[in-house]
């Protein structure tokens, strides 16, 4: 009995087993946090190929399964739990010896975005994200300006990871059958950001309310932002000082053109 409400499609297909693990570059090194393991197929593998894996799972019904499933490794410790509660930079500390995590996740995909950004948000020493998710979310956060994929998630993760597609899957290698087509794409954590941002909660602050209301200037996107509250004024100079056109839209900006303007927005405020 599969639980829709829990996301759960499991992957029946070997060979994109074995790509997700390939792309994941495990090695014997490695601590691995799986992600919704389920009954466990992709947890065997990686047992076989990490040092320690570290499986969350929230559906308590899947547990007897998955510890039937992983009774021969004894390098698997499987948690109960909703991801999204934990706190991860604690709860990986005491396994991790200090190495930047891999996680690797075939996730469930109503949560994706949630999953991902609470990852680099926590601030957990990590390495990388190979995770599956809708072929759509993949291409969004792997665009890049003038994509008509380009957005808020493109830019939030290439703020953190440098985006790769390793693989399409089709829903024929799940079970049930998916509605959509599903990709792998690893998420190579950036050791510094690529960009210098002063305030980083007015960069992503910024970034929202510029994508929030698509076909409209930047000016407009970032004038009706309550959160951010820069007056129309305000928002108008900086836009010149950056150098920008005053009709420029959000989605003709690189990540860099974002930062930098959110570096002169941050200044007036002090100035
Ligand atoms: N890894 C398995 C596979 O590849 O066959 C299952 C993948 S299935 C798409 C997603 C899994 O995530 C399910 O087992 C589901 O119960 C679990 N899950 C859903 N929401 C979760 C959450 N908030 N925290 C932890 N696990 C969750």
């Amino acid at each position: 009995v599969f639980q829709k409400k829990f996301g759960q499609n499991f992957l029946i297909d070997t060979h994109v087993l074995e790509k997700i693990i390939r792309a994941a570059d495990i090695t014997k090194d490695d601590f691995v946090l799986e992600i919704g393991p389920g009954i466990g197929t992709m947890t065997q593998y990686l047992a076989e190929n990490a040092r320690k894996v570290m499986a969350v799972e929230i559906d308590r019904n899947l547990i007897p399964i998955l510890e039937d499933t992983l009774a021969g490794y004894d390098n698997v410790t499987v948690v109960n739990e909703d991801v999204l509660k934990l706190d991860l930079p604690e709860l990986v500390q005491k396994e991790n010896a200090g190495k930047p995590v891999k996680v690797v996740a075939n996730l469930p995909y109503y949560i994706t975005t949630p999953i991902i950004m609470g990852i680099f948000e926590s601030h957990m020493p990590l390495h990388s994200l190979t995770i599956m998710v809708q072929k759509e979310v993949a291409d969004r956060m792997q665009a890049g300006p003038g994509s008509k994929d380009y957005g808020a998630l493109s830019l939030a993760v290439q703020y953190y990871a440098k985006p790769y597609i390793a693989a399409n899957v089709p829903p024929n290698c799940f079970m049930p059958r998916p509605n959509v087509g599903s990709a792998v794409i690893r998420l190579t954590k950036h050791e510094q950001p690529p960009v210098e941002a002063a305030d980083e909660k007015l960069l992503f602050g910024m970034i929202r309310a510029s994508f929030n209301q698509r076909r409209k200037t930047l000016a407009n996107g970032l004038n009706n932002s309550q959160e951010l509250g820069y007056s129309k004024e305000q928002i108008e100079a900086a836009i010149k000082k950056a150098g920008f056109p005053p009709a420029v839209r959000g989605e003709a900006l690189t990540l860099k053109q974002f930062a930098q303007l959110s570096n002169i927005l941050k200044e007036m405020a002090i100035g």
